[in-house]
Protein backbone atom coordinates (compact mmCIF):
# COMPACT_ATOMS: atom_id res chain seq x y z
CA UNK A 1 0.00 0.00 0.00
CA UNK A 2 1.00 4.04 -0.68
CA UNK A 3 1.51 6.08 1.87
CA UNK A 4 1.65 9.60 1.82
CA UNK A 5 2.43 12.58 4.13
CA UNK A 6 2.34 16.21 3.88
CA UNK A 7 3.84 18.82 5.12
CA UNK A 8 2.20 22.46 3.37
CA UNK A 9 4.14 25.70 3.52
CA UNK A 10 1.42 28.65 3.38
CA UNK A 11 2.32 31.98 3.51
CA UNK A 12 -0.22 34.51 5.36
CA UNK A 13 0.40 36.57 2.06
CA UNK A 14 -2.62 38.96 3.01
CA UNK A 15 -0.84 40.06 6.15
CA UNK A 16 0.90 43.94 5.94
CA UNK A 17 4.13 43.01 8.14
CA UNK A 18 6.23 39.89 8.68
CA UNK A 19 5.91 38.10 11.67
CA UNK A 20 8.26 39.17 13.74
CA UNK A 21 9.28 43.27 12.42
CA UNK A 22 7.36 45.57 10.53
CA UNK A 23 8.74 44.90 7.07
CA UNK A 24 6.59 44.55 4.72
CA UNK A 25 4.95 40.80 4.07
CA UNK A 26 4.67 41.62 0.49
CA UNK A 27 8.20 41.30 -0.37
CA UNK A 28 7.85 40.09 -3.93
CA UNK A 29 7.23 44.47 -4.56
CA UNK A 30 10.79 44.99 -3.71
CA UNK A 31 14.61 45.34 -4.64
CA UNK A 32 16.87 42.59 -3.71
CA UNK A 33 17.60 42.86 -0.12
CA UNK A 34 15.70 46.07 0.73
CA UNK A 35 12.79 44.71 2.67
CA UNK A 36 15.06 43.60 5.45
CA UNK A 37 15.50 45.41 9.43
CA UNK A 38 18.07 45.26 12.10
CA UNK A 39 15.14 42.36 13.24
CA UNK A 40 14.62 39.58 10.48
CA UNK A 41 18.43 40.26 9.83
CA UNK A 42 18.76 38.83 13.48
CA UNK A 43 21.18 41.74 14.41
CA UNK A 44 22.75 41.97 17.91
CA UNK A 45 20.67 43.77 20.39
CA UNK A 46 17.24 43.39 18.04
CA UNK A 47 13.88 42.27 19.93
CA UNK A 48 11.44 40.29 18.22
CA UNK A 49 7.79 41.27 18.21
CA UNK A 50 4.70 38.91 17.47
CA UNK A 51 2.74 40.26 14.93
CA UNK A 52 -0.87 39.46 16.67
CA UNK A 53 -2.76 39.18 12.83
CA UNK A 54 -0.65 36.39 12.26
CA UNK A 55 -2.01 34.64 15.33
CA UNK A 56 -5.36 35.33 14.56
CA UNK A 57 -5.36 34.02 11.26
CA UNK A 58 -3.30 31.03 11.33
CA UNK A 59 -6.17 30.09 14.30
CA UNK A 60 -8.38 30.75 12.06
CA UNK A 61 -6.99 28.08 9.46
CA UNK A 62 -6.77 25.85 12.35
CA UNK A 63 -10.21 26.35 12.98
CA UNK A 64 -11.23 25.86 9.51
CA UNK A 65 -9.33 22.55 9.53
CA UNK A 66 -11.41 21.41 12.31
CA UNK A 67 -7.97 21.53 14.84
CA UNK A 68 -8.22 21.61 18.40
CA UNK A 69 -6.46 25.59 19.10
CA UNK A 70 -4.77 25.38 22.21
CA UNK A 71 -4.86 28.01 25.25
CA UNK A 72 -1.70 29.23 24.89
CA UNK A 73 0.93 29.24 22.34
CA UNK A 74 5.19 29.13 22.50
CA UNK A 75 7.62 29.74 20.33
CA UNK A 76 11.19 28.07 20.08
CA UNK A 77 14.65 28.66 18.29
CA UNK A 78 15.56 26.04 15.82
CA UNK A 79 19.17 26.41 15.21
CA UNK A 80 20.85 25.65 12.28
CA UNK A 81 23.91 27.16 9.95
CA UNK A 82 22.73 28.42 6.72
CA UNK A 83 22.96 30.97 4.41
CA UNK A 84 18.81 31.39 4.53
CA UNK A 85 18.40 32.98 7.56
CA UNK A 86 21.08 35.17 8.84
CA UNK A 87 20.59 35.28 12.55
CA UNK A 88 21.27 31.09 12.87
CA UNK A 89 18.33 30.25 13.86
CA UNK A 90 14.73 30.32 12.72
CA UNK A 91 11.93 31.20 15.39
CA UNK A 92 8.84 28.29 14.93
CA UNK A 93 6.48 26.22 16.75
CA UNK A 94 7.06 22.82 18.91
CA UNK A 95 4.97 20.66 20.70
CA UNK A 96 7.74 19.15 23.61
CA UNK A 97 6.36 21.30 27.02
CA UNK A 98 2.55 20.28 25.98
CA UNK A 99 0.44 21.51 22.56
CA UNK A 100 1.71 24.47 21.99
CA UNK A 101 1.56 24.77 18.82
CA UNK A 102 -1.61 27.16 17.23
CA UNK A 103 -3.32 23.71 15.78
CA UNK A 104 -3.67 20.72 17.15
CA UNK A 105 -5.13 17.55 15.58
CA UNK A 106 -8.09 17.68 13.02
CA UNK A 107 -9.32 16.64 10.15
CA UNK A 108 -10.57 17.40 6.51
CA UNK A 109 -12.93 15.35 4.04
CA UNK A 110 -11.48 14.98 0.59
CA UNK A 111 -13.73 13.08 -1.80
CA UNK A 112 -15.08 10.55 0.36
CA UNK A 113 -11.99 9.88 2.32
CA UNK A 114 -10.76 11.91 5.81
CA UNK A 115 -7.54 13.26 5.83
CA UNK A 116 -6.12 13.81 9.05
CA UNK A 117 -4.65 16.83 10.29
CA UNK A 118 -1.62 16.50 12.64
CA UNK A 119 -0.48 19.86 13.60
CA UNK A 120 -0.23 23.12 12.28
CA UNK A 121 2.45 26.05 13.50
CA UNK A 122 3.15 29.60 13.01
CA UNK A 123 6.98 30.08 12.04
CA UNK A 124 8.89 32.69 9.80
CA UNK A 125 9.60 32.19 6.25
CA UNK A 126 13.24 31.72 5.71
CA UNK A 127 15.06 34.13 3.06
CA UNK A 128 15.47 32.92 -0.82
CA UNK A 129 18.41 31.50 -2.43
CA UNK A 130 19.60 31.80 -5.72
CA UNK A 131 21.34 29.55 -7.52
CA UNK A 132 23.40 30.68 -10.72
CA UNK A 133 23.99 27.64 -12.76
CA UNK A 134 22.36 24.15 -12.96
CA UNK A 135 21.26 22.71 -9.00
CA UNK A 136 24.07 20.05 -9.35
CA UNK A 137 26.47 21.98 -10.17
CA UNK A 138 26.24 25.04 -8.57
CA UNK A 139 28.54 27.73 -9.03
CA UNK A 140 27.23 30.76 -6.90
CA UNK A 141 24.31 31.01 -4.45
CA UNK A 142 22.78 34.40 -4.13
CA UNK A 143 20.78 35.08 -0.96
CA UNK A 144 17.82 38.05 -1.18
CA UNK A 145 16.67 38.40 2.91
CA UNK A 146 13.19 40.00 1.56
CA UNK A 147 11.52 36.97 2.25
CA UNK A 148 13.26 36.44 5.54
CA UNK A 149 10.29 36.57 8.29
CA UNK A 150 7.35 36.79 6.48
CA UNK A 151 4.66 34.44 8.62
CA UNK A 152 4.05 31.20 7.34
CA UNK A 153 2.08 28.23 8.37
CA UNK A 154 3.19 25.17 8.33
CA UNK A 155 -0.16 22.14 8.21
CA UNK A 156 1.28 18.87 9.15
CA UNK A 157 -1.10 15.65 7.35
CA UNK A 158 -1.17 12.10 8.65
CA UNK A 159 0.35 10.02 5.86
CA UNK A 160 -3.25 9.16 4.97
CA UNK A 161 -3.00 9.83 0.99
CA UNK A 162 -2.69 6.92 -1.02
CA UNK A 163 -2.22 8.24 -4.23
CA UNK A 164 -1.14 11.19 -6.22
CA UNK A 165 -4.89 12.22 -6.85
CA UNK A 166 -5.85 12.01 -3.55
CA UNK A 167 -2.79 15.10 -3.28
CA UNK A 168 -4.18 17.16 -5.67
CA UNK A 169 -7.25 16.77 -4.58
CA UNK A 170 -6.63 17.95 -1.05
CA UNK A 171 -4.33 20.67 -2.19
CA UNK A 172 -7.10 22.31 -4.27
CA UNK A 173 -9.58 22.07 -1.60
CA UNK A 174 -6.94 23.38 1.08
CA UNK A 175 -5.80 26.52 -1.66
CA UNK A 176 -9.72 27.44 -2.05
CA UNK A 177 -10.28 27.05 1.91
CA UNK A 178 -7.41 29.58 2.13
CA UNK A 179 -8.53 31.76 -0.49
CA UNK A 180 -11.97 31.95 1.17
CA UNK A 181 -10.59 32.87 4.66
CA UNK A 182 -8.49 35.40 2.91
CA UNK A 183 -5.20 34.52 4.50
CA UNK A 184 -3.61 33.95 1.97
CA UNK A 185 -3.12 34.24 -2.49
CA UNK A 186 -2.40 30.66 -3.32
CA UNK A 187 -1.85 31.81 -6.80
CA UNK A 188 1.30 33.84 -5.67
CA UNK A 189 5.01 32.85 -7.10
CA UNK A 190 6.53 30.78 -3.85
CA UNK A 191 3.19 31.29 -1.76
CA UNK A 192 2.49 27.53 -1.27
CA UNK A 193 5.24 25.23 -0.62
CA UNK A 194 5.22 21.04 0.26
CA UNK A 195 7.40 18.60 1.27
CA UNK A 196 5.93 15.22 1.17
CA UNK A 197 6.83 11.64 2.09
CA UNK A 198 6.19 8.80 0.53
CA UNK A 199 6.29 5.00 0.85
CA UNK A 200 4.98 2.16 -0.39
CA UNK A 201 4.63 -1.55 0.38
CA UNK A 202 5.61 -0.84 3.91
CA UNK A 203 8.69 0.24 2.80
CA UNK A 204 11.52 3.16 4.13
CA UNK A 205 9.91 6.53 4.17
CA UNK A 206 11.40 8.90 1.58
CA UNK A 207 11.03 12.39 1.92
CA UNK A 208 11.08 14.78 -0.69
CA UNK A 209 11.89 18.28 0.05
CA UNK A 210 11.69 21.50 -2.06
CA UNK A 211 8.24 20.99 -3.87
CA UNK A 212 7.70 24.99 -5.11
CA UNK A 213 4.25 24.42 -6.15
CA UNK A 214 0.71 22.68 -5.43
CA UNK A 215 0.95 21.79 -9.76
CA UNK A 216 4.62 20.25 -8.95
CA UNK A 217 3.64 17.84 -5.46
CA UNK A 218 1.42 15.74 -8.07
CA UNK A 219 3.79 15.52 -10.43
CA UNK A 220 7.09 14.99 -7.17
CA UNK A 221 4.95 12.46 -5.23
CA UNK A 222 3.53 10.50 -8.79
CA UNK A 223 7.42 10.61 -9.60
CA UNK A 224 8.57 9.09 -6.11
CA UNK A 225 5.93 6.37 -6.22
CA UNK A 226 7.48 5.32 -9.80
CA UNK A 227 10.44 5.21 -8.76
CA UNK A 228 10.00 3.24 -6.17
CA UNK A 229 8.15 0.96 -7.65
CA UNK A 230 10.61 0.32 -10.03
CA UNK A 231 13.33 -0.09 -7.31
CA UNK A 232 11.33 -2.37 -5.99
CA UNK A 233 10.67 -4.87 -8.94
CA UNK A 234 14.38 -5.22 -9.47
CA UNK A 235 14.81 -5.73 -6.22
CA UNK A 236 16.81 -3.34 -5.02
CA UNK A 237 16.24 -2.36 -1.56
CA UNK A 238 14.51 1.74 -0.61
CA UNK A 239 16.96 3.55 1.25
CA UNK A 240 15.87 6.22 3.71
CA UNK A 241 16.77 9.28 2.86
CA UNK A 242 15.51 12.88 1.62
CA UNK A 243 15.60 13.98 -1.57
CA UNK A 244 14.99 17.43 -3.53
CA UNK A 245 12.53 17.96 -5.92
CA UNK A 246 15.01 19.10 -9.50
CA UNK A 247 11.82 21.39 -10.75
CA UNK A 248 13.64 22.08 -13.91
CA UNK A 249 13.92 18.08 -14.77
CA UNK A 250 10.74 17.24 -13.23
CA UNK A 251 12.53 14.60 -10.76
CA UNK A 252 13.36 13.69 -7.28
CA UNK A 253 17.28 13.98 -6.16
CA UNK A 254 19.24 12.35 -3.41
CA UNK A 255 20.22 14.77 -1.20
CA UNK A 256 23.91 14.71 -0.10
CA UNK A 257 23.45 17.22 2.53
CA UNK A 258 23.49 16.00 5.99
CA UNK A 259 21.27 19.21 6.97
CA UNK A 260 18.43 16.81 8.10
CA UNK A 261 20.25 14.84 10.56
CA UNK A 262 21.41 17.73 12.43
CA UNK A 263 20.45 18.01 15.93
CA UNK A 264 18.77 21.34 15.86
CA UNK A 265 18.86 22.34 19.96
CA UNK A 266 15.56 23.44 20.07
CA UNK A 267 14.90 25.80 22.79
CA UNK A 268 12.65 28.37 24.29
CA UNK A 269 12.36 31.49 22.12
CA UNK A 270 12.96 33.52 25.72
CA UNK A 271 12.73 36.65 23.62
CA UNK A 272 8.71 36.12 23.00
CA UNK A 273 6.14 35.40 26.29
CA UNK A 274 4.03 32.16 26.09
CA UNK A 275 0.95 33.87 24.31
CA UNK A 276 -2.43 33.47 26.27
CA UNK A 277 -5.74 32.92 23.60
CA UNK A 278 -8.53 33.03 25.83
CA UNK A 279 -11.80 31.08 24.66
CA UNK A 280 -13.55 34.65 24.08
CA UNK A 281 -10.89 35.23 21.87
CA UNK A 282 -11.39 32.15 20.01
CA UNK A 283 -15.16 32.61 20.10
CA UNK A 284 -15.26 36.18 18.70
CA UNK A 285 -12.38 34.59 15.79
CA UNK A 286 -14.94 32.01 15.23
CA UNK A 287 -17.89 33.94 14.45
CA UNK A 288 -16.17 36.64 12.52
CA UNK A 289 -14.65 33.87 10.15
CA UNK A 290 -15.82 34.37 6.53
CA UNK A 291 -18.55 32.36 5.77
CA UNK A 292 -17.04 28.35 4.63
CA UNK A 293 -17.45 27.33 1.11
CA UNK A 294 -19.67 24.26 1.94
CA UNK A 295 -22.04 26.56 3.94
CA UNK A 296 -22.33 28.52 1.22
CA UNK A 297 -23.08 25.90 -1.46
CA UNK A 298 -25.73 24.68 0.93
CA UNK A 299 -27.36 28.31 0.82
CA UNK A 300 -27.06 28.20 -2.94
CA UNK A 301 -28.90 24.46 -3.21
CA UNK A 302 -31.38 25.52 -0.74
CA UNK A 303 -32.07 29.22 -1.03
CA UNK A 304 -32.21 29.58 -4.63
CA UNK A 305 -32.73 26.01 -6.11
CA UNK A 306 -29.00 26.25 -7.80
CA UNK A 307 -28.21 22.71 -8.98
CA UNK A 308 -25.76 20.82 -6.45
CA UNK A 309 -23.03 20.45 -9.02
CA UNK A 310 -23.48 24.26 -10.28
CA UNK A 311 -23.18 25.47 -6.54
CA UNK A 312 -20.48 23.13 -5.83
CA UNK A 313 -18.26 25.12 -8.59
CA UNK A 314 -19.16 28.86 -7.49
CA UNK A 315 -19.43 28.75 -3.79
CA UNK A 316 -15.55 26.68 -3.88
CA UNK A 317 -14.06 29.55 -5.77
CA UNK A 318 -13.72 33.06 -3.74
CA UNK A 319 -13.26 35.68 -6.73
CA UNK A 320 -16.62 33.74 -8.59
CA UNK A 321 -18.52 34.00 -5.39
CA UNK A 322 -18.02 37.27 -4.25
CA UNK A 323 -19.06 38.72 -7.81
CA UNK A 324 -22.21 36.44 -7.45
CA UNK A 325 -22.79 37.58 -3.56
CA UNK A 326 -22.77 41.43 -4.60
CA UNK A 327 -24.72 40.88 -7.71
CA UNK A 328 -27.78 38.93 -7.24
CA UNK A 329 -30.74 39.01 -6.12
CA UNK A 330 -33.41 36.44 -5.34
CA UNK A 331 -35.13 36.78 -8.83
CA UNK A 332 -31.76 36.66 -10.69
CA UNK A 333 -29.88 34.11 -8.26
CA UNK A 334 -29.84 31.11 -10.88
CA UNK A 335 -29.60 33.05 -13.35
CA UNK A 336 -26.39 34.72 -12.69
CA UNK A 337 -25.21 31.73 -11.23
CA UNK A 338 -25.48 30.20 -14.45
CA UNK A 339 -23.74 33.15 -16.57
CA UNK A 340 -20.41 32.70 -14.39
CA UNK A 341 -20.28 29.03 -14.81
CA UNK A 342 -21.25 28.16 -18.06
CA UNK A 343 -19.79 31.40 -20.06
CA UNK A 344 -17.70 33.47 -17.58
CA UNK A 345 -15.64 30.59 -15.97
CA UNK A 346 -14.78 29.92 -19.71
CA UNK A 347 -13.85 33.13 -20.91
CA UNK A 348 -11.04 34.16 -17.58
CA UNK A 349 -9.80 30.63 -17.23
CA UNK A 350 -6.37 31.36 -16.30
CA UNK A 351 -4.93 33.64 -13.32
CA UNK A 352 -3.72 36.00 -15.63
CA UNK A 353 -7.27 37.18 -17.86
CA UNK A 354 -8.68 36.96 -14.28
CA UNK A 355 -6.89 39.74 -13.53
CA UNK A 356 -6.94 41.48 -16.85
CA UNK A 357 -10.52 40.63 -16.61
CA UNK A 358 -13.08 44.16 -16.63
CA UNK A 359 -16.10 42.24 -15.20
CA UNK A 360 -17.84 43.64 -12.36
CA UNK A 361 -20.74 42.77 -10.10
CA UNK A 362 -23.04 45.36 -12.02
CA UNK A 363 -22.37 43.79 -15.37
CA UNK A 364 -23.64 40.43 -14.17
CA UNK A 365 -26.63 42.78 -12.70
CA UNK A 366 -27.45 44.45 -15.71
CA UNK A 367 -27.09 41.19 -18.35
CA UNK A 368 -29.21 38.84 -15.59
CA UNK A 369 -31.78 41.82 -15.43
CA UNK A 370 -31.87 42.32 -19.26
CA UNK A 371 -32.21 38.45 -19.91
CA UNK A 372 -34.86 38.25 -17.73
CA UNK A 373 -36.76 40.96 -19.03
CA UNK A 374 -36.24 39.54 -22.82
CA UNK A 375 -34.32 42.42 -23.69
CA UNK A 376 -31.72 40.24 -24.83
CA UNK A 377 -31.15 36.97 -25.60
CA UNK A 378 -28.76 34.34 -24.24
CA UNK A 379 -26.95 33.83 -27.01
CA UNK A 380 -26.87 37.24 -27.40
CA UNK A 381 -25.81 38.01 -23.83
CA UNK A 382 -22.75 35.63 -24.55
CA UNK A 383 -21.44 37.83 -26.82
CA UNK A 384 -22.30 40.66 -24.98
CA UNK A 385 -20.33 39.20 -22.03
CA UNK A 386 -17.17 38.71 -23.73
CA UNK A 387 -17.11 42.41 -24.96
CA UNK A 388 -17.49 42.89 -21.35
CA UNK A 389 -14.74 41.29 -20.18
CA UNK A 390 -12.53 42.54 -22.15
CA UNK A 391 -13.56 46.14 -22.44
CA UNK A 392 -15.73 46.83 -19.47
CA UNK A 393 -17.67 48.97 -21.01
CA UNK A 394 -21.51 49.30 -19.56
CA UNK A 395 -24.23 47.25 -20.93
CA UNK A 396 -26.59 49.09 -22.92
CA UNK A 397 -23.39 50.37 -24.68
CA UNK A 398 -21.89 47.18 -25.56
CA UNK A 399 -25.98 46.33 -26.83
CA UNK A 400 -26.04 49.26 -29.43
CA UNK A 401 -22.33 48.90 -30.22
CA UNK A 402 -22.41 45.66 -31.34
CA UNK A 403 -26.70 45.61 -32.23
CA UNK A 404 -27.33 42.70 -30.23
CA UNK A 405 -30.92 44.17 -28.66
CA UNK A 406 -33.25 41.81 -28.98
CA UNK A 407 -36.01 42.53 -31.23
CA UNK A 408 -38.98 43.82 -29.23
CA UNK A 409 -40.99 46.03 -31.54
CA UNK A 410 -44.44 44.39 -31.85
CA UNK A 411 -44.89 45.63 -35.69
CA UNK A 412 -41.48 44.52 -36.84
CA UNK A 413 -41.76 41.41 -35.10
CA UNK A 414 -44.73 40.99 -36.59
CA UNK A 415 -43.67 41.07 -40.08
CA UNK A 416 -40.77 38.56 -39.44
CA UNK A 417 -43.81 36.09 -37.94
CA UNK A 418 -46.21 36.57 -41.03
CA UNK A 419 -42.57 35.40 -43.45
CA UNK A 420 -42.60 33.00 -41.55
CA UNK A 421 -46.15 31.80 -41.80
CA UNK A 422 -46.45 32.14 -45.00
CA UNK A 423 -43.07 30.10 -45.81
CA UNK A 424 -44.09 27.26 -43.30
CA UNK A 425 -47.54 26.26 -44.25
CA UNK A 426 -47.11 22.59 -43.14
CA UNK A 427 -45.61 23.69 -40.07
CA UNK A 428 -48.29 25.82 -39.33
CA UNK A 429 -51.64 23.68 -39.99
CA UNK A 430 -49.77 21.08 -37.12
CA UNK A 431 -49.37 23.54 -35.04
CA UNK A 432 -53.07 24.56 -35.22
CA UNK A 433 -53.97 21.21 -34.21
CA UNK A 434 -50.95 20.05 -31.69
CA UNK A 435 -50.05 23.24 -30.60
CA UNK A 436 -46.91 21.71 -28.45
CA UNK A 437 -45.17 21.92 -31.95
CA UNK A 438 -45.32 25.68 -32.20
CA UNK A 439 -41.77 25.58 -30.89
CA UNK A 440 -40.88 24.88 -34.52
CA UNK A 441 -41.97 27.98 -35.78
CA UNK A 442 -40.57 30.27 -32.70
CA UNK A 443 -37.23 28.87 -34.13
CA UNK A 444 -37.68 29.74 -37.44
CA UNK A 445 -38.24 33.32 -36.22
CA UNK A 446 -35.28 33.25 -33.78
CA UNK A 447 -33.23 31.80 -37.25
CA UNK A 448 -34.60 35.29 -39.48
CA UNK A 449 -33.78 37.11 -36.42
CA UNK A 450 -30.32 35.93 -35.68
CA UNK A 451 -31.56 34.79 -32.68
CA UNK A 452 -32.52 38.12 -31.35
CA UNK A 453 -36.49 38.17 -31.61
CA UNK A 454 -37.54 38.67 -27.61
CA UNK A 455 -38.77 34.96 -27.28
CA UNK A 456 -41.73 35.53 -25.55
CA UNK A 457 -43.48 38.38 -27.42
CA UNK A 458 -42.58 35.72 -30.01
CA UNK A 459 -44.57 33.09 -29.02
CA UNK A 460 -47.29 35.48 -27.70
CA UNK A 461 -47.68 36.58 -31.68
CA UNK A 462 -47.42 33.32 -32.99
CA UNK A 463 -50.43 32.19 -31.02
CA UNK A 464 -52.73 34.83 -32.16
CA UNK A 465 -52.04 34.79 -35.88
CA UNK A 466 -52.62 30.67 -35.37
CA UNK A 467 -56.04 31.36 -33.86
ZN1 LIG B 1 12.40 43.26 9.32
Amino acid sequence: MTKIGLEIHCQLTNLKSKLFCSCKANYREFEINENICPICMGLPGSLPRLNQEAVKKATMIAMALNCTTPDKIAFFRKNYFYPDLPKNFQITQLNIYGKTSIGGTGSIIVGDKKIRITRIQLEEDPGRLIYEGSSSKNLITLVDYNRAGTPLVEIVTEPDFENPKQVRDFVNILSDLLENLEVSDPGLDGAMRSDANVSIEGGNKVEIKNIGSFHDLEKAVHFEITRQESLNSRDIQIIQETRHWDDKRKITVSSRSKEEDLDYRYFLEGDIPWIIIDPKTKENLKSNMPESISSKKERYVSKYNIPTQVATVLSSDKFYSDLFEESHTEVTAKEIANIITTDLMGLIDTREKRKESKITATHLKDLADSIQSGKISRNSAKNALYEIVKTGKNLSKVMSELDLGNVSDESELLGIIKAVIFEELKAVEEAKSNPQTINYLVGKVMQKTKGKADPKLTLDLLKKQLK
